[in-house]
Formats: C-alpha cells, sequence, structure tokens
C-alpha cells in the first residue's frame, strides 16, 4: 500500500496520468506485475483496462456482498419485532428446510410431552448446516437458537394449587411466535398485553436435571394466574434490541 502512495505521489508529480514507470522502484518484484497495479490504481472509471477485466471477480462480488449485507440490516431495522420474526424465521425454513405452512398460526395442536420431545430433535443442528453460512443465513440460526432457550410454554391449569408446568416450545410454536408474540399459557391465544415473566424452569436434558431462567410471554389474565401465589419477576425491555424478540 505504503508503495502505491508512492507510485501515485510521483505520478502526480510528474504531472501526468499517461505515466510509465521506470523499474527503479520495482524492489523485487517484477515491472511487468507493478505496472498491471499501477495500472488499477490509475484507471479512470469510464476507461477499460488493459487487461479488458476491470476488476477481479471477487473483489466485485465481495463488495457486493458488502452492500447488499448493509442493504438489508438497513431493512431489517425499519422492521417491528413481529415484522422481522417472519423474516427471521423465513429464511430459516428456506436454507434448513420446514414448511411455510408452519409460518400460520394454529391452535389445532395440543401436543403430548412425547410429541415434544419426538419433535425436538428437529433443533439440533447438523454439521454440514455449519459450512457455507452467508450473513443472512447466520443470523436466521442465531436467531432461532436464542429463542428456544428463551421462551417457554405453561400449564397454568392448576394455578390455585400453585402448580405450574413449563416446558420448551415446539418447533412449530418457534415458528408461529406463540409464547412470543401470542400468550404462553399453552391454552390462550391471546396478543395483546402480554409481559415477560422471568421463571425458574426445570427440565431433563441428556438424563441430566437442569435449571434455566426462561421468560414466560403471557397476557394479563394469565400473568395474574402465574402471579396468584407469589410474585414473579418481571422481565422489561431494558435494551432497545430486546424488541427484536419481543421481550
Ligand atoms: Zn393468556
Amino acid at each position: 500500500m505504503a508503495r502505491n502512495m508512492d507510485s501515485l505521489v510521483k505520478v502526480h508529480g510528474g504531472g501526468g496520468y499517461d505515466s510509465d514507470f521506470s523499474d527503479d522502484e520495482g524492489q523485487g518484484e517484477t515491472s511487468q506485475l507493478k505496472r498491471k497495479r499501477d495500472d488499477e490504481i490509475l484507471r479512470k472509471p469510464f476507461q477499460k483496462g488493459r487487461h479488458t477485466k476491470l476488476a477481479h471477480r471477487d473483489v466485485a462480488a465481495h463488495e457486493y456482498d458488502r452492500e447488499e449485507a448493509r442493504n438489508r440490516r438497513h431493512h431489517l431495522i425499519s422492521m417491528n419485532a413481529y415484522e422481522r420474526h417472519k423474516k427471521f424465521v423465513s429464511d430459516y425454513i428456506l436454507y434448513y428446510g420446514g414448511k411455510a405452512e408452519d409460518l400460520r398460526r394454529s391452535t389445532a395442536n395440543d401436543k403430548s410431552d412425547l410429541d415434544v420431545v419426538r419433535e425436538n430433535h428437529r433443533f439440533l443442528w447438523r454439521d454440514e448446516d455449519e459450512e457455507q453460512m452467508t450473513w443472512e443465513k447466520e443470523l436466521a440460526k442465531k436467531y432461532y437458537d436464542k429463542l428456544f432457550k428463551e421462551y417457554c410454554i405453561a400449564d397454568l391449569s392448576r394455578y390455585k394449587e400453585n402448580k405450574f408446568g413449563f416446558r420448551w416450545r415446539i418447533e412449530k410454536e418457534v415458528v408461529s411466535g406463540k409464547g412470543q408474540f401470542v400468550c404462553g399459557n399453552k391454552r390462550c391465544e391471546v396478543e395483546e398485553g402480554l409481559k415477560s415473566w422471568e421463571v425458574n424452569f426445570a427440565y431433563v436434558e441428556r438424563g441430566e436435571k437442569r435449571n434455566a431462567l426462561v421468560k414466560l410471554r403471557l397476557c394479563p389474565e394469565c400473568s395474574f394466574k402465574l402471579n396468584c401465589h407469589h410474585k414473579r419477576k418481571e422481565v422489561l425491555a431494558i435494551k432497545k434490541n430486546t424488541e427484536v424478540d419481543g421481550g
């Protein structure tokens, strides 16, 4: 780079762009190589290169990708949380398979725990998925991974006895936004006035008992049920980007 600058300075000093460099600054590189590089630096936008190609294809592709990524990032910022959610999960489906119908919110699937266990293996990523990650693919995966361990679904039917059941969401629920944009009580479909509550979720993973603090998004009525016996900790949105996941 420094040497290129030298060349530029020299050309400007010489008062002309149509330069024919001598080999005096070659310092080990062939004059042909150097001339090629200098040509690229000095070429005017409307000129065709001496070697016909304007820029190396990789350079052009890289620039294009960067520009695209910038545009997409800008586009994402202008979306609301649910629009962004829809975009990320449709990207996810596009890159990792699944059905677009899953995007629709459905009330017709009360699953048994066995169904849940059976379906959850689909959350595991295969090694080949890690290869050939694009910016968009990576973002969709990150969003998806985060979502799955962030929200849970609750069974509040025995709240009067102070008994609550929690489980992870199934893939369909993650995609449709159940428990995130729709109340996380498994028997409730309210979408308005949701609040996030922190719950200590005990679960079993690979035969081991584990605990995790996860969020439960509930409508006002279901929030009352959850907090009937003792008040849970409300999770308030602090950072602006928590809006991204609706919590
Ligand atoms: Zn509810």
